[in-house]
């Protein structure tokens, strides 16, 4: 699928509501996000629609290394590759995906907590 019907992240994607770009790829783009919960929380989706982790395919592991590229070059340009920072997808409701549009988060800037569960 390219564009999802009211899909929020496809219409920042494709520049709807001006968001700026932290920096981009040819298959993805990094924003942040509107209600932060770090000094760097940054938002990496593909251009394309997938709805989440598990409707990625083996036939996307490019997409995949583009995006985890990405989420590493956005750390580098915050300044907080040394110091440290997290990326973690929500895949489905227990998670707490809220927004069907697979997106890494990119957290840092501070220490994290260390709970993952
Ligand atoms: P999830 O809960 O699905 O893992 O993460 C969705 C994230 O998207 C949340 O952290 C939320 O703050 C962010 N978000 C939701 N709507 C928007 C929006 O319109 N713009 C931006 N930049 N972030 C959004
Ligand atoms: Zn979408």
């Amino acid at each position: 699928m390219d564009n999802a019907t009211d899909c929020i992240f496809c219409k920042i994607v494709g520049g709807e509501f001006g968001t700026p770009f932290v920096a981009e790829t040819a298959r993805a783009v990094a924003f942040r996000d509107v209600d932060p919960k770090a000094p760097t929380h940054v938002l990496v989706v593909p251009r394309n629609h997938v709805a989440g982790l598990h409707h990625l395919s083996p036939s996307d592991g490019s997409l995949v290394a583009e995006l985890m590229s990405l989420a590493v070059e956005v750390a580098r340009r915050e300044g907080i590759v040394d110091s440290g920072y997290r990326v973690l997808t929500n895949d489905g409701p227990d998670a707490g995906q809220t927004v069907s549009h697979l997106h890494l988060h990119v957290l840092g800037g501070h220490p994290l907590t260390a709970g993952l569960g």
